[in-house]
């Protein structure tokens, strides 16, 4: 509800504003004071655009909050906002993944092509999930993704094939190419299952644990 709020911002504040000058306009016949649309035409305007250019900012402020600067993903913030009201409709699915051996991209390319190929990695997450999932940086070079009403199976399916691009994707940055893989770690919650965030969290990160043990790797630990 509190989302959608921000979300819809521009429209909320500029129907109730016009809302206001309708009953101001009618109490003011009412009262025969009959200034007619001329006069209160130019304030209505006035209401109308300080309150379009209100909203538009109160929704963009609302998106820099919730967003990663460097990847345009979600940030942790957003992330926990959502799982706490998504883990309700379960089943839901939370799968955590970490590149493999990042710190070596930065020693041998340098920061800004570390960059780059976050940046190029968000960019696989976002065409490889669905409009419904949330991506989010967790942080680093560590990101979740919350997949609402999915099993444990459809995840894995959903994270192999993650994997398996982000394993063949050549990476760019001016003249610089290289290759990543990542380990990722998937838990779920079936329908009716009571659990909590931070327990639910942990479940994922010990299953990143795990999958680091191999790299390159997947597994798949069910929360409840
Ligand atoms: P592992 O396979 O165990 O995950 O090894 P790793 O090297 O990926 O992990 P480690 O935690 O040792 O290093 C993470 C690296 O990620 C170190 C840090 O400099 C780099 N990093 C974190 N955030 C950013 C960022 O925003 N930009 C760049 N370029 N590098 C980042
Ligand atoms: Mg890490
Ligand atoms: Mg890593």
């Amino acid at each position: 509800m509190k989302e959608k709020m921000y979300k819809y911002a521009p429209v909320i504040l500029l129907s109730g504003g016009l809302i206001l000058w309708l009953i101001a306009f009618l109490i003011d016949r009412h009262y025969n004071h009959n200034q007619g649309l001329a006069v209160w035409m130019p304030f209505v305007i006035i209401q109308v655009v300080i309150s379009t250019i209100c909203g538009i900012f109160i929704k963009k402020l609302h998106q820099q909050v919730h967003t990663d600067s460097l990847t345009g993903l979600r940030n942790r913030k957003y992330f926990y906002t959502k799982l706490s009201e998504l883990k309700s409709k379960a089943p839901v699915s939370l799968i955590l993944i970490d590149i493999d051996d990042f710190k070596s991209i930065n020693d041998t390319y340098g920061h800004i092509a570390g960059d780059q190929v976050l940046q190029q990695f968000a960019d696989i997450l976002q065409s490889n999930t669905r409009k419904n999932d949330i991506i989010a940086r967790w942080g680093g070079e560590e990101f979740m993704v919350i997949l609402p009403q999915t099993d444990v199976k459809e995840a894995f399916k959903i994270a192999n094939r993650i994997r398996t691009i982000v394993e063949n994707h050549l990476f760019s940055y001016e003249n610089i190419t290289c290759k990543i893989t990542v380990s990722i770690g998937i838990t779920s919650i079936k329908e009716g299952a009571d659990i909590g965030t931070e327990q639910f969290i942990k479940t994922a990160d010990a299953a990143l644990y795990r999958a680091k043990e191999k790299k390159n790797f997947i597994v798949t630990v069910t929360g409840g």
